[in-house]
């Protein structure tokens, strides 16, 4: 068997439960080094930390600093919007976010996460969302950016403003989990498509994945978040299976339990190839390469 390699292009590592803090109760100590040495050890080479504001994208940048293997992200997400408004202007919070993207160099793999939440409004309005959605891929136009996208319960919104501004951006739709028809016109507008673990909730989520042609697919984890769960569709697919404690029980070597981690990014591949009834390892191999065609062409070959 090949040596299995992956890219988590979506993790959210600085969230404070690696530290142990949960709702702002510190429950267990710093775990992040454990939480990386597992994702190395399951074949992770390389890791995108997710920013999703202009200070957690400062926070992924300084983290993706102390290990080669690590990159990020530079962006503000739909539900993080009003910060916009909270700054001196909304001008000079986007010069933030451009100028930030400039500074972290070769590190930074995407302009994101950017996008629209319509499930979410209680943090940012609908109308907000749009207006700095707009904003944020003016920035991006003009940084030549791949986009890191998130868009829940907002498909036609997301797909309109796309097309309607003739983007020639290449990027990534995460965390989907729309319908066939919905992927093909993300795919129409050249992007890829990202499968984690609230990608393959239901059958639906699982027919769905099926039709996706495999050059057109990325895996993530969106840990934290997102763990595939014995209650979903696509569980019963899951090889790998992790020791996990709760949080108030916590030890070096377990997973937390409910606490997504990016060494789960296997447990996607394994169901992705179960449904679509496709050779593992290839499945694993033209994954890596489409991830490495679209964040690392450098590497692409
Ligand atoms: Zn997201």
């Amino acid at each position: 068997m090949a040596k299995r390699r992956f890219i988590d292009i979506g993790a959210n590592l600085i969230d404070s439960t690696y530290s142990g803090i949960y709702h702002s109760k510190t429950v267990h100590q710093y775990d992040l080094d454990n939480v990386l040495k597992r994702a190395w050890a399951v074949g992770l080479e390389k890791i995108i930390i997710t920013g999703t504001s202009y200070e957690d994208s400062k926070k992924a940048y300084n983290l993706s600093q102390t290990d080669k293997r690590l990159f990020c992200t530079v962006g503000c997400h739909p539900t993080n919007c009003l910060e916009f408004e909270k700054d001196e202007s909304a001008d000079s919070y986007a010069e933030k976010l451009c100028q930030l993207y400039k500074d972290c160099g070769s590190k930074v793999k995407a302009f994101g996460e950017i996008g629209l939440d319509f499930d979410r409004l209680n943090f940012c309005g609908k109308d907000e969302q749009i207006k700095y959605f707009e904003k944020q891929l003016t920035i991006a136009e003009s940084l030549k950016a791949p986009l890191f996208l998130h868009c829940r319960a907002a498909f036609q919104e997301l797909s309109d403003i796309i097309r309607k501004r003739d983007l020639h951006l290449s990027g990534v739709v995460h965390s989907f989990d729309g319908t066939p028809e919905q992927a093909n016109d993300l795919i129409e507008l050249g992007f890829y498509i990202g499968i984690n673990g609230c990608s393959l909730k239901t059958n639906d989520n699982l027919d769905t994945v099926k039709t996706i042609a495999n050059n057109k697919i990325l895996i993530e984890t969106d840990a934290p978040w997102c763990d595939i769960r014995a209650t979903h569709a696509g569980y019963k697919y899951v090889i790998t299976k992790f020791d996990a404690v709760k949080k108030e029980k916590w030890k070096e070597n377990a997973m937390v339990k409910g606490r997504n981690e990016p060494s789960t990014i296997c447990q996607i591949l394994e169901i992705l190839a179960a449904v679509k009834e496709e050779d593992i390892d290839q499945l694993n191999e033209q994954i890596y390469d489409n991830t490495l065609q679209l964040f690392f062409p450098d590497e692409h070959c």
